[in-house]
């Protein structure tokens, strides 16, 4: 424990500071919305919920450009593998967000058809409650994840920890 490793401690910490403000302020979401919940996905990326005020405008289309997956509605279990695909496809870092019941939880749609929970395949970071959830609640839930960036330290990305 000398001066040299408590410098780098100092670096690291500034350094992570530096990377999670950059990231929290600069979210590309990827959005796969389906059914009614989309809607209201839509409604807070319009001007009177105006998710740009958070910096988490820029809707990407390609998961390669994305670093947070947006998703509401109900999933089948055909559509399932499609979004983990597109999960796959998603640099790290990356975050999940579930939108209203159906994807959560499946809803009241509880049929052999639709997937009962995203996470099952999916490790989802915050759940949105509500049918439909309303778009405060999904500013609210992008700001759960902003405070959870601004908590992680990049040696823990690094190790995958
Ligand atoms: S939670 Fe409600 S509003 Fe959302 S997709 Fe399911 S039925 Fe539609």
């Amino acid at each position: 424990m000398g001066l040299e490793s408590k410098m780098g401690g100092i670096i690291t910490t500034q350094l992570d500071k530096v990377v999670n403000w950059a990231r929290k302020n600069s979210l590309w979401p990827m959005p796969f919305g389906v059914a009614c919940c989309a809607i209201e996905m839509m409604a807070t990326l319009c001007s009177r919920y105006d998710m740009s005020r958070f910096g988490a405008e820029v809707i990407r289309f390609s998961p390669r450009q994305s670093d947070l997956l947006l998703v509401s509605g109900r999933i089948s279990i055909k559509m399932m593998p499609v979004l983990t695909r597109i999960y796959e496809q998603m640099p790290e870092p990356k975050w999940v967000i579930s939108m209203g019941a159906c994807c959560s939880s499946g809803g009241v749609f509880d049929t052999y058809t639709l997937i009962q929970g995203i996470d099952q395949f999916l490790p989802v970071d915050v759940y949105i409650p509500g049918c439909p959830p309303r778009p405060e609640a999904l500013l609210d839930a992008l700001m759960f994840i902003q405070k959870k960036i601004s908590t992680e330290r990049i040696q823990d990305r690094i190790h995958g920890n």
